[in-house]
């Protein structure tokens, strides 16, 4: 389907502690096979799993694709699979349908899986295999239906939600609100299993309670974000005053201007356009001995190897960019020009008056 799926540096450590638990299940439940059995039919189970799970997020990617919403990539990591689909469906419906999807098709795996464990006797270690892997993936739906967000029954909800009420801020905020809610009560439960003894278990139940407490915190704010930038352009909060320096002057010189202006980001003019941007932060990575000898265009960033915005670019876009790349100025470019420049802070700024602004309207 053209999704590049990565492996994340936290999914070695839960494929690791799957196939460990596996061996030792088939340990003890299978005494006539040999170490090496037990082994590599924990590997191989792991590795069914796994597709597992790649074959559920395949099918919210299906059915994002049928909707004509790209899916960037999916990822394995440690709480599970994680399909990155590049922006919010148009409506509830496609939200709720895209949803079900995951579910749905582990519950068909779970079906199939059950199939070959009924059916197919020729073999001790298929067998095996296949309890395993029905059982688990029935659990996978079933916990993937919770009703809360980031879980696959918490975007069926504020699908529901948002059929219902017709307001996508007002749907997120039912559905996170309920991924708190379950958040905290995974919390608690395994807080509860470990101080039982089951110090792994809790631990374990414990932190996937606080990954999906930080995950509907944020899938709020960026809701929340999108929803109050959303008609705020670029060009609407750059800056037209656009410091320059020309491209002959020494490093010496430049940090001079530095001190005398206060300002850490200059557009580089050379005789008829702008040729770079200097940065305080680029000049001082220059040795202090050889400032008076080292004009700026040495240590300059060209032109066009700066990230620039246009000037209808909308500023959340630009403002996750800024982020994405950590830098805190850009230059905004209009036909080959610099009309302007953007910071991170202004954008933040503007995000927080909005934000509280929002708040008072709503009061
Ligand atoms: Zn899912």
């Amino acid at each position: 389907m053209g999704i590049p799926i990565y492996l994340h540096a936290s999914w070695f450590i839960i494929f690791f502690l799957i196939t460990l638990s596996l061996r030792t299940q088939f340990t003890s439940q299978h005494t006539d096979w040999s170490p090496a059995q037990h082994w590599a039919l924990g590997i191989i189970t792991s590795i069914f799993f796994f597709a597992s799970v790649i074959f559920h997020e395949l099918s919210h990617s299906a059915v994002a694709r049928h909707y004509r919403i790209p899916v960037a990539s999916i990822t394995l990591f440690v709480f599970g699979g994680l399909a990155r689909i590049s922006r919010e469906p148009d409506n509830a419906k496609q939200e709720f349908n895209i949803a079900i999807a995951g579910p749905l098709s582990s519950v068909f795996l779970a079906g199939c899986f059950w199939l070959v464990a009924r059916y197919f006797h020729g073999n001790d270690m298929v067998h095996a295999a296949a309890v395993w892997l029905w059982e688990i993936n029935l659990v996978l739906a079933v916990f993937n239906l919770v009703p809360g967000f980031p879980l696959d029954g918490g975007c069926i909800l504020r699908g529901i939600a948002w059929g219902i009420t017709g307001n996508f801020t007002r749907a997120t905020k039912i559905a996170s609100t309920a991924g708190k809610i379950f958040a905290y009560m995974m919390i608690i439960f395994g807080v509860w299993q470990a101080l039982n003894g089951n110090w792994v278990g809790g631990l374990w139940t414990a932190f996937i309670g606080w990954f999906l407490l930080s995950a509907a915190q944020e899938s709020f704010m960026q809701v929340a974000m999108r929803n109050t930038l959303t008609d705020v352009r670029a060009a609407d909060l750059m800056t037209h005053d656009i410091p320059t320096v020309t491209r002959d002057m020494s490093i010496e010189e430049y940090v001079h201007e530095v001190l005398r202006t206060g300002r850490r980001v200059h557009i580089v003019s050379g005789p008829v356009r702008p040729v770079g941007l200097i940065t305080l932060h680029a000049a001082r990575m220059v040795p202090r001995e050889e400032w008076a000898n080292t004009s700026i265009q040495a240590v300059m960033l060209p032109l066009d190897r700066i990230h620039s915005a246009s000037p209808a670019e909308p500023a959340l876009g630009v403002l996750q960019r800024m982020q994405s790349q950590d830098i805190n100025q850009m230059p905004v470019i209009s036909e080959g020009d610099i009309v302007g420049m953007i910071a991170r802070d202004t954008i933040l700024r503007m995000l927080q008056t909005r934000l509280q602004l929002g708040h008072l309207a709503e009061q």
